[in-house]
């Protein structure tokens, strides 16, 4: 049984401890490897290194940091093929949606290429006389990550190479369901001249994320993962002084107006809904039929989602693969029973799905609800998994007034071909990434990725400018070369 070992200081580390957790093939069902839960040893030898390796780092400048993270990019385009074998291996997805995922990862390493022209501060001549005043900005210290089972190669992206190219060192805590995806990076930042010490990997679970959390010397946490863990993080990390951003779970709704294009909203929504899944923390899960549209969307999405073709992550046609562990595949059909049981009906049900020649991979087939309503479990709680709800409501205002009373708001979209009615949307909606005709509204990496509510803990949102700032701290310094000082006993004022 391979064992997937942590990384620190550069060597591989089998880890002092005695607990491990099991490393499944979803799409056989099989354990595949095991990886080590860190012990409180270990999570001090990790923190130690990135202690030791951060003075010299944070010397490094800016164009000699970004020149690693330009080599991490070709390496990265190199491989990509590889790491995202990889991610299908442990998370099922498809390997065509995991070269998404890793495109969307490369693509944060490419603005974290831009760090010098990012890290460039103010500068004011003359603020008084004889006085000029400028600000910088510098890097955190150490700062750990601790990322989801469903993104094993991006979200670990939305934050590493933006904190390493600001100056500071990294520990990458991966979801111990998919751990290797974040070996593989490690490997390429070394290969990409990375100092050993900079970038660590620990694996484990709620013992090396406290150890983490409470470590004096870890200056700021990332943290995406579900809202329960997201909040206590948030918490727990503030009390122990440290700047916090916990990205937590959604219920994304799409609007379907009743102008918008059917086929093509079908198309978008299905997509949306059933990609990765449904593991996605953008994925849609409420479709919104506003007015008379809702019997015909009901109609075209169920006779596509019986089609949907469901396979292992090398076939290439496949457009969905299984769910991550045989647990979360057993949660995401009990919110299907809680759905008929609290009279929600049932137009095409995933349960019992089997898919031939993989009788023990952990899969469901596609579900979709209709005559949802916001009382339900189904539509209150996130389900993620393969399975979409439809709400029929009247109007553009329930709608709104709907998704605004929802405790999450990671993203939402609309489809209409109004522009009055996405204009409006888009300034109405409380909810912090929103698409016009776009059903994913993921911000690229140059503009950052962050919901609202219960969908964010923090301040900042992750990569682009909010990830610079969260990544470093602010020092403003004022100078003056007088010929000679005089006492000031009043407050100062600049003259
Ligand atoms: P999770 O909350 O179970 O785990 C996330 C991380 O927290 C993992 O590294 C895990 O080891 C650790 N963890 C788990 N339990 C813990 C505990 N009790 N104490 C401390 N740490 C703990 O999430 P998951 O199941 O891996 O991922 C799915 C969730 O992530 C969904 O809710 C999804 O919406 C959310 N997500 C959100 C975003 C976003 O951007 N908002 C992105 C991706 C995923």
């Amino acid at each position: 049984m391979k064992t997937i070992p942590h990384l620190i200081a550069g060597e591989l580390h089998a880890g002092q401890g005695s607990r491990f957790a099991d490393v499944y093939n979803p799409a056989l069902g099989e354990v595949i490897a095991r990886v080590p839960l860190a012990s409180d040893d270990d999570i001090n030898a990790a923190v130690a290194a990135a202690r030791r390796a951060f003075p010299a780092w944070a010397e490094t400048s800016p164009l000699k940091r970004a020149r690693v993270m330009f080599k991490f990019k070709a390496l990265l385009e190199d491989n990509a093929q590889k790491l995202a074998e990889i991610i299908s291996q442990e998370h099922g997805k498809v390997v065509s949606d995991a070269m998404g995922e890793v495109t969307r990862g490369l693509e944060v390493v490419e603005f974290a290429c831009g760090i010098p022209q990012l890290l460039k501060g103010e500068f004011t001549e003359q603020v008084g006389s004889g006085i000029d005043s400028h600000s910088l900005r510098q890097p955190l210290g150490v700062v750990a990550g601790i990322t989801p089972f469903n993104f094993p190669a991006m979200v670990p992206l939305w934050m590493i190479p933006v904190a390493l190219a600001c100056g500071n060192t990294f520990i990458l805590k991966p979801s111990e369901r998919d751990p290797s995806a974040a070996m593989f990076l490690a490997k390429l930042l070394k290969q990409a001249g990375l100092p050993d010490g900079v970038f660590n990997v620990l694996h484990g679970d709620k013992q090396a994320v406290d150890g983490l959390l409470t470590h004096p010397d870890v200056q700021a946490i990332s943290f995406v993962g579900s809202t329960p863990i997201a909040q206590y993080i948030y918490e727990t990390g503030a009390r122990h002084g440290k700047r916090v951003q916990a990205l937590g779970g959604a219920k994304n709704h799409m609007v379907v107006m009743p102008d918008a294009d059917l086929d093509g909203t079908v198309e978008a929504l299905i997509g949306a809904a059933y990609g990765s899944a449904g593991e996605r923390c953008m994925a849609i899960s409420v479709a919104l039929a506003v007015g008379d549209i809702a019997d015909a969307l009901v109609e075209k999405l169920a006779a596509r989602a019986r089609q949907l073709k469901i396979g292992v992550g090398n076939d290439a046609a496949a457009e969905m693969g299984p769910l991550v562990t045989r647990v979360h595949q057993q949660k995401v059909a009990g919110y299907i029973d809680q759905g008929v049981d609290e009279g929600a009906k049932l137009v095409v049900d995933g349960r019992g799905y089997r898919h031939t020649g993989y009788e023990n991979g952990f899969f469901l087939g596609p579900s979709l609800f209709d005559n949802v309503t916001p009382e339900m479990t189904i539509y209150r709680e996130e389900i993620f998994g393969p399975v979409l709800s439809i709400v029929r409501v009247p109007d553009f205002d329930t709608a709104v007034q709907l998704i605004n009373s929802h405790q999450y708001a990671n993203g939402t979209s609309i489809f209409t071909r109004s522009g009055a009615a996405a204009r409006e949307f888009g300034h109405r909606i409380q909810v912090g990434m929103v698409g016009v005709n776009v059903p994913i509204p993921v911000p690229m990496a140059f503009h950052s990725f962050g919901g609202w509510k219960a969908s964010l803990f923090g301040d900042h949102h992750m990569h682009g400018p909010e990830g610079v700032r969260f990544y470093t701290r602010m020092k403003t310094i004022t100078t003056r070369w007088p010929d000679k000082l005089t006492a000031e006993f009043v407050m100062p004022t600049m003259k």
